[in-house]
């Protein structure tokens, strides 16, 4: 265990400044598969769609507090940390007010770190582990997850153009560690929604590994129908289908992480 990591748990951002990518998928997954797993996990709605509140069954009218209210109002992690249905899995949900909280954070003196303050100390003491599902940009709610975060886990859609971003991606994360968060590591690349029958899918993992090496999850999401009905039943695929192919990916994957933090 890194020694930054004093008094609380890990915190990792999930980013990929594609959309559609699996990182909201992933968030919610294996977060859920981490919970399952005893670990005390919250998720941090950080994309002001709130597709990670809804596949959890956070409603609107359960959003009162948000992360808006975290980054912009001050109110602590404690107030907006919200129960779901999962034992061990608590949310920040996201509102569509934190569409604007890019520019009002724009002008304050700390604008990259205002992730970072809420999350400080003791404010996540109890937990194992903080996950920040990240919108499909690098703007500044991207930057305040990177700076709050020990780790960034990259979701890669196993399509044409996967890599294509990574450099940019990779870019940032060098500013990041140069300006303000020296050491914020790279916990992986999971590819997501694989197709195996798929040569350009193969290509793409085979291009990963070749590109990335060590940093590539052994573990690979397959692509599969009940992971992408579940957001609608407001459920983790582990729950809404324990035992197919998206579920048992995510409860591997869950099991490398853990393993990978204990090296
Ligand atoms: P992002 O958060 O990067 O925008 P999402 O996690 O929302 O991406 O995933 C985009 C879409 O792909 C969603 O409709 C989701 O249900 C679907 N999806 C994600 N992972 C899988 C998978 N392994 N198999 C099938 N569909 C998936
Ligand atoms: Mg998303």
């Amino acid at each position: 265990m890194p020694e930054t990591r004093s008094g609380g748990g890990k915190i990792v951002a999930i980013v990929n400044q594609k959309g559609g990518v699996g990182k909201t998928t992933t968030a919610i997954n294996l977060g859920a598969a981490l919970a399952d797993q005893g670990k005390r996990v919250a998720i941090i709605d950080l994309d002001p769609q709130g597709n990670a509140s809804t596949g959890l069954g956070i409603e609107i009218d359960r959003r009162q507090l948000s992360t808006y209210d975290l980054l912009l109002e001050n109110i602590p992690l404690a107030e907006v940390l919200q129960d779901c249905a999962i034992e061990n899995l608590q949310v920040v949900p996201a509102t569509s007010d934190l569409s604007s909280a890019d520019i009002e954070m724009v002008s304050k003196g700390q604008r990259t770190t205002l992730l970072k303050s809420a999350l400080r100390g003791s404010a996540i003491e109890g937990l194992d582990f903080v996950l920040i599902d990240c919108p499909p940009s690098l703007s500044l709610l991207t930057v305040n997850a990177m700076v709050a975060a020990h780790s960034v886990l990259v979701p890669l859609q196993s399509e044409f153009f996967a890599l294509e971003g990574l450099s940019q991606l990779m870019l940032t994360i060098r500013e990041v560690r140069a300006s303000a968060n020296p050491d914020l590591a790279i916990e992986g690349v999971v590819l997501t929604m694989y197709d195996g029958r798929n040569k350009l899918a193969q290509g793409v993992l085979a291009d990963a590994k070749e590109t990335l090496g060590e940093l590539v999850f052994d573990t690979i999401i397959p692509r599969n129908v009940r992971v992408s009905e579940a957001p609608s039943f407001a459920q983790p695929v582990l729950y809404y289908d324990p035992a197919s192919k998206g579920s048992l990916a995510y409860r591997a994957l869950a099991h490398e992480f853990v393993a990978r933090d204990q090296v």
